[in-house]
């Protein structure tokens, strides 16, 4: 098939009428197929049974420090999960934190204590401010833009390039605005394009001048070891360069093993400066006694280390790879050389991110709701779920089967294709 672009009217139609033939013939099926769920799916979920009764002696009862997990204790987590969560973040045990089971949890509260008490014993709370923007690098992850709106945190779209945020953006917005307090990042394979920040961008968030000094990154790297391929995208180190440039403060980074192994039930993670720890602990010491140590030492028993964990990320791998080569390689043969939409081809995460021609990611997803499927809504991966172009649509591959899979994504470029040629006939 060619470009849509260099048909005529008439041939517009007559494809049209061809393609909406298509499209009754799936209304009349019936379907339920769902492709809005970053969700591991069942066979992945699989992986991780074994930690179920990993737990199996008195002796697993007890961390290597002699605590005993089953009590009150431990606020920041047991000395050997902040190693092993200080490894894959390539920071100090002294640098991390240890939350219950979501990270998303660990985002939240961090900027509700800023709110309330600041980023440091110093610093003003940012709710006593006449305004708080933040940053949001989009498309991005709907619940980061959902924790800003709760505290009405004015939110600033910032275009996402091929190598993470348009830093010259940035750069100026926060050099000028005293009330940007923050940026959401999620730099490696992100939340929705898959794409991995580069150095050059590390470096330059990790420098830049900001007017405001209680200026936070907020770098959720969620998908830290989520590789597709053999060839993995590999991150600076932000915390390192923050260091270096002097702003050793700047950066609060996050993960969890949510999309490791049990989805809502793994272990979060936080790591900032020393400096920023003692404040957190401080006030997270008034919030609990302390994390749930049982599923710590139950991570640690089954990883052991981190080659396991590599090895353990090789069988996602194998399991969503073909899922993702699906969708892809569909797109390609179904939109490829129509120029009609664009996507990434991401080394690792979970979405794919398609970019329609402008104006047509709502009526995308209407169709392909009307013909059975459901896609995450248009516009949420933006701020205040209005993406300005209508035209990103967040693929979430990993949880439906290869077959139910197949067809999800037959609807979806066809509705894609009726929605291009109707906007082409406008
Ligand atoms: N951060 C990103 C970028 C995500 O995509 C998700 C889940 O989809 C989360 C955080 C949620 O993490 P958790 O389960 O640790 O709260």
């Amino acid at each position: 098939m060619t470009d849509l672009n260099g048909l005529n009217a008439n041939q517009l139609k007559e494809l049209l009428d061809d393609l909406q033939q298509k499209y009754s013939t799936y209304q009349s099926q019936n379907l339920n197929l769902n492709m809005a769920r970053g969700k591991p799916s069942p066979e992945q979920l699989d992986l991780s049974n074994k930690m179920f009764d990993i737990l199996t002696s008195e002796d697993d009862l007890k961390a290597e420090d002699g605590t005993d997990i089953r009590n009150y204790g431990g606020l920041d987590g047991l000395p050997e999960a902040k190693q092993f969560f200080a490894d894959i973040l390539e920071v100090s045990p002294n640098e991390v934190l240890i939350g219950g089971n979501s990270s998303l949890n660990m985002m939240h509260d961090t900027v509700m204590r800023a709110m309330f008490h600041g980023v440091n014993a110093e610093s003003e709370p940012w709710s006593k401010l006449p305004k708080v923007k933040f940053l949001c690098p989009s498309p991005g992850y709907d619940r980061h833009f959902s924790v800003c709106e709760v505290f009405n945190i004015e939110m600033i779209v910032v275009d996402m390039k091929n190598n993470g945020p348009d830093m010259d953006m940035v750069e100026k917005l926060v050099s000028e605005d005293e009330s940007i307090k923050g940026i959401w990042c999620v730099p490696k394979y992100s939340n929705p394009d898959g794409i991995t920040y580069s150095d050059e961008v590390v470096d330059r968030l990790a420098k830049m001048n900001t007017k405001a000094d209680d200026f936070r990154i907020f770098w959720d790297d969620a998908y830290t070891v989520h590789h597709l391929t053999e060839n993995p995208d590999v991150l600076k180190n932000i915390m390192v360069e923050c260091k270096k440039a002097g702003n050793e403060n700047r950066v609060y980074m996050f993960s969890s093993t949510s999309k490791i192994t049990f989805a809502g039930s793994g272990i979060g993670v936080m790591a900032t400066s020393e400096n920023n720890l003692k404040h957190i602990k401080k006030l997270l010491s008034f919030q609990t006694i302390g994390p749930d140590k049982i599923n710590q030492i139950r991570h640690l028993k089954f990883f052991k280390n981190h080659e396991n964990l590599k090895k353990h990320m090789k069988k996602h791998a194998d399991i969503i790879r073909p899922k993702f080569d699906l969708v892809l390689s569909k797109l390609d043969s179904e939109l490829g050389s129509k120029n009609i939409a664009e996507w990434h081809n991401p080394n690792g995460g979970y979405f794919i991110s398609l970019n329609t021609l402008d104006g047509c990611a709502k009526k995308v997803v209407t169709m392909a709701k009307e013909a059975g499927v459901t896609l995450t809504g248009a516009g949420a991966t933006f701020p205040y779920g209005k993406d300005p172009r209508d035209r990103n649509i967040r693929i979430a591959p990993t949880f439906p089967s290869l077959s139910e899979l197949e067809k999800a994504v037959d609807i979806l470029c066809l509705c894609v294709q009726i929605a291009s040629v109707e906007k082409l006939l406008e």
